[in-house]
């Protein structure tokens, strides 16, 4: 699964830190984020006062880790990452946040996978940063009070609805990020192939970024991968042809989909009579997770129009069924109605 081309999760071989923008003005996009974002670091430097906690969401691929790394440039700070799922005991979120330094920037990735026994261990620090911690068991336990720095949380997930209130209401600063248009893909792209030393031509760059299902990342993964067969093929300055050559080799359609994602419409529209179906009868058909149907597949066939989330489940659209060139059937009125309904 991790291996699709097309995949905004992290691969191993996405060693992209050189990809990665620097400072904020140099990151593209997301302009509503990035100008509320600007304001607020400089009213916490001017303050000399540490930022209020952000919490980006969004899927994957679109910049959180990157904003991250940006917010504790922008504030002149030190920077510390970790994720939900690493922080497994009180003591180990304990040791992260005692070496912090006064204003720094801790970076919590999947926060909405945290424990929650962690979580009310976070609660105290991100208020008033100080640590309420049981040492010992039994009738010998004790409670001991630890003062912190005053520390930025930055915290980054996929799937905001799976926070608990508690925790999401102690961020100040809740940032959701959303997939990228064409243009700014389009100068993703050539900045990505002026950082990689690769001659693009404008029309090259529109293909690769037409096809980057609105997210940065696939951008530079499919953008390495042109960038290689044009470099066997003896390809001096990629053209629109050459990358639509590559990417069609890759399995990517005109519209960044891969086999996955045919398959996933293809489930629904042949299977279960175009839906709807609900999520884990889906997840069972094709042998993948849940939560990677919704993390990972879903969000871009649900912007692109592709499928709609309905209180009974998953149904394909008629432009889901154009996409796998099929004829779309004519539907009950009933089924109409759905497609309007609450999501699942
Ligand atoms: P996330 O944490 O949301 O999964 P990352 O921050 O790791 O995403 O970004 C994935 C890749 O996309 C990185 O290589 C990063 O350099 C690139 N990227 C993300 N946002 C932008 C942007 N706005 N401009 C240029 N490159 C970006």
């Amino acid at each position: 699964m991790d291996e699709r081309i097309v995949s905004a999760k992290r691969g191993e071989d996405d060693a992209d830190a050189h990809l990665r923008p620097q400072r904020l003005k140099d990151f593209i996009g997301q302009k509503a984020a990035r100008e509320n974002l600007a304001v607020f670091v400089a009213a916490a430097r001017e303050r000399k006062e540490p930022l209020d906690h952000v919490l980006l969401h969004g899927p994957p691929g679109l910049g959180k880790t990157t904003l991250a790394h940006i917010v504790a440039k922008e504030l002149g700070v030190g920077f510390r990452a970790t994720s939900g799922p690493m922080i497994v005991k009180a003591g180990d979120l304990a040791a992260i946040l005692t070496n912090l330094e006064a204003n720094d920037v801790l970076f919590i990735d999947e926060i909405h996978r945290l424990n929650p026994a962690i979580e009310e261990v976070l609660y105290p620090a991100m208020e008033d940063f100080q640590l309420d911690l049981i040492i010992g068991e039994g009738p010998a336990a004790r409670s001991v009070r630890i003062e912190l720095q005053p520390f930025t949380l930055v915290g980054a997930t996929t799937r905001s609805g799976l926070l608990s209130t508690p925790l999401r209401d102690r961020f100040g600063i809740p940032l959701r990020l959303e997939f990228y248009g064409a243009d700014e893909l389009v100068e993703i792209v050539r900045r990505g192939a002026r950082v990689l030393g690769v001659t693009l031509s404008a029309d090259g760059a529109l293909e690769i970024a037409r096809r980057s299902r609105g997210t940065p990342r696939v951008a530079g993964r499919l953008l390495k991968r042109v960038r290689d067969f044009a470099a066997v093929d003896g390809v001096k300055e990629i053209g629109r042809a050459d990358a639509d050559a590559a990417l069609r080799r890759l399995d990517v359609d005109a519209l960044g989909l891969d086999s996955m994602d045919r398959r996933y419409l293809a489930c629904i529209a042949n299977n279960y009579a175009g839906g709807p179906v609900g999520v884990e009868t889906l997840a069972a058909a094709l042998a993948e997770e849940r939560d990677t149907l919704e993390d990972v597949i879903e969000p871009f066939l649900i912007q692109q129009g592709l499928i709609q989330r309905t209180p009974r489940g998953r149904m394909i659209s008629d432009a889901g069924y154009k996409q796998l060139g099929l004829p779309a059937p004519r539907r009950a009125a009933a089924q109409f109605d759905l497609l309007s309904g609450r999501e699942e």
